[in-house]
């Protein structure tokens, strides 16, 4: 039985280390160094995300009657990013310190000034944290301590680089270098990756990888209207890869530069009531996320401000997921109006409208917007999986296990087949034939290697729910069971093959 559950003290250091360890997620490119903002998934990383577009798309799309799906092209016609207001918008600020050449993004660099006695002594520098305030504190006080100036340092005011006054840039310290005078004031830097298409390099042949996948569900949005048998309210659904030249990757895969997102455009009526639906999608989102194993506890919303919006956009909430290195965006839900319609009928002279016949009129759809990142899924249910444990073996002495405790939809193996001994040709062959019959629908692990306790310590670090021992009762003994051990209680029973079968078909679906 589990007698503790630690909290770990560097979670993210230590699923890092396991997705490394045990084949989740590597460097791309590591022989060479890596390469920052990109990733690989290994073998069982790779099942871990197949299964969570499974889960996303069985219950998004086919699940769904008023959802159908989408495989637009990854880069597409230019002009879909000038009408969309990427190729002049999709900006982050961007501050660059001349001396280190790092650059960073304007609004993840924090800077104060340090107050004493009412008078600007000198100003201090860090970059977004979970304790930003706590750090520039810090930072002013050993400032006033360096200099040894008397009076009373203020409390700090933390501002990010975008609010700083032009007379107040030079005089704020770079965090490479620790000296002021070398950060520049921010400008705007287009995160789209551009390439060109075709044998010729001139502006003519200029084409983007897409940072989104929203746009292919505006674009063939006619194509679908006239194909599909979908009447409004309908949504379009799309997985797959995005690009971004994020600024500052970081976070291992929570930001990179290429990856994937789920995204659906939800079409309704222009005088649809477009909150209700708003509201329904959010609580979709969430019940969804619940549904692979993400606990409520480390779920919160955040209303974006109405100033903050843009102009088209009628209202966005997020669902934000409790990070070890903070509460951050998981989930965008927005609702923006008809303006990606309209953009597009106007910059192809298509135009995107849908005939009402109870009024006899034509309109542009309005759309809700669910846009997700299946890195940031994959990210967050490993930190909400992981968990060291002290435990006690068969012998009684007391041993640390680490496990993951995944949901069964989303395992990358969902039960592993143990035969007791490997030189007892009976257990074996059983086992040869459970797992043979198991992994036609399954993804299943053999393994007779090593003491049985090894074995499943094994498994409840790669988070599989469940094993199955092929033991001597199951040989013996009348009835052809085998003991079925339970993950996250380590309880053990006894079980039929037919048993076995209808608890993977209500858990696993
Ligand atoms: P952020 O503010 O974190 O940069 P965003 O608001 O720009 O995100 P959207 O454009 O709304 O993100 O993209 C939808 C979803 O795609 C996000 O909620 C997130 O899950 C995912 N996503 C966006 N950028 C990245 C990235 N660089 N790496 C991984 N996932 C991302």
């Amino acid at each position: 039985m589990s007698d503790s559950t630690t909290p770990t003290a560097n979670l993210m250091e230590a699923i890092v280390s396991l997705a490394k360890r045990r084949g989740f997620v590597f460097a791309s490119s590591e022989i060479y160094g890596g390469l920052n903002g990109f990733f690989d998934y290994g073998p069982l990383g790779t099942e871990l995300k197949k299964n969570i577009r499974d889960c996303w798309w069985d219950d998004m799309v086919r699940r769904r009657e008023d959802v159908v799906g989408l495989e637009s092209s990854i880069i597409m016609h230019p002009k879909v990013w000038e009408a969309s207001g990427h190729v002049a918008g999709f900006t982050d600020p961007l501050v660059d310190c001349k001396v280190s050449k790092q650059r960073y993004r304007a609004d993840q660099l924090f800077f104060a000034a340090v107050v004493v006695d009412e008078k600007t002594v000198g100003y201090v520098s860090a970059l977004e944290s979970e304790n930003t305030t706590g750090e520039l504190q810090t930072a002013a006080e050993a400032f006033k301590r360096k200099k040894a100036i008397q009076g009373t340092l203020a409390p700090i005011v933390a501002k990010d680089m975008t609010e700083a006054r032009e007379d107040e840039i030079p005089l704020i310290p770079s965090p490479a270098t620790g000296e002021a005078g070398s950060l520049t004031a921010p400008r705007s830097f287009n995160m789209m990756f551009q390439t060109n298409v075709g044998a010729m390099t001139d502006a003519s042949s200029v084409a983007y990888l897409r940072p989104e996948t929203a746009q292919g569900m505006f674009v063939d949005f006619k194509n679908v209207v006239d194909t599909g048998r979908v009447k409004l309210p309908f949504g379009i659904a799309q997985i797959g890869k995005s690009f971004r030249n994020e600024i500052t990757p970081r976070n291992f895969i929570f930001r990179s530069r290429e990856f994937e997102q789920m995204e659906m455009e939800y079409f309704i009526h222009e005088d649809a009531d477009w909150a209700k639906c708003h509201e329904e999608w959010i609580a979709w989102c969430e019940a969804w996320l619940k549904s692979i194993g993400l606990p409520d506890s480390h779920l919160s919303r955040y209303t974006h401000p109405k100033e903050k919006l843009a102009f088209y956009s009628r209202g966005t909430v997020d669902i934000m997921f409790n990070y070890p290195f903070g509460v951050q965006e998981l989930w965008g839900i927005a609702a923006r109006g008809n303006y990606d319609l309209t953009q597009h009928a106007n910059a192809s002279g298509k135009p995107q409208e849908i005939f009402d016949e109870a009024t006899k009129k034509k309109f542009v759809p309005h759309v809700i917007e669910p846009a997700v990142g299946v890195d940031r899924i994959f990210l967050a249910v490993l930190c909400a999986a992981y968990a060291e444990e002290e435990v006690k073996d068969e012998k009684g002495n007391v041993e640390k296990r680490t496990v993951l405790r995944l949901s069964p939809r989303i395992a990358p193996v969902k039960v592993a087949v143990l035969p007791l001994l490997k030189n007892k040709e009976q257990l074996v062959g059983r086992a040869q034939a459970l797992y043979t019959k198991l992994k036609r629908r399954y993804a299943v692990f053999y393994d007779e290697a090593g003491a049985i306790g090894r074995r499943y310590r094994r498994q409840d670090e790669i988070g599989t729910p469940w094993c199955v021992t092929i033991d001597f009762d199951t040989i013996e003994k009348p009835g052809d069971t085998f003991t079925l051990r339970e993950r996250d209680s380590m309880q053990q029973q006894r079980i039929t093959e037919t048993e076995l079968f209808a608890l993977l078909e209500e858990q696993v679906y």
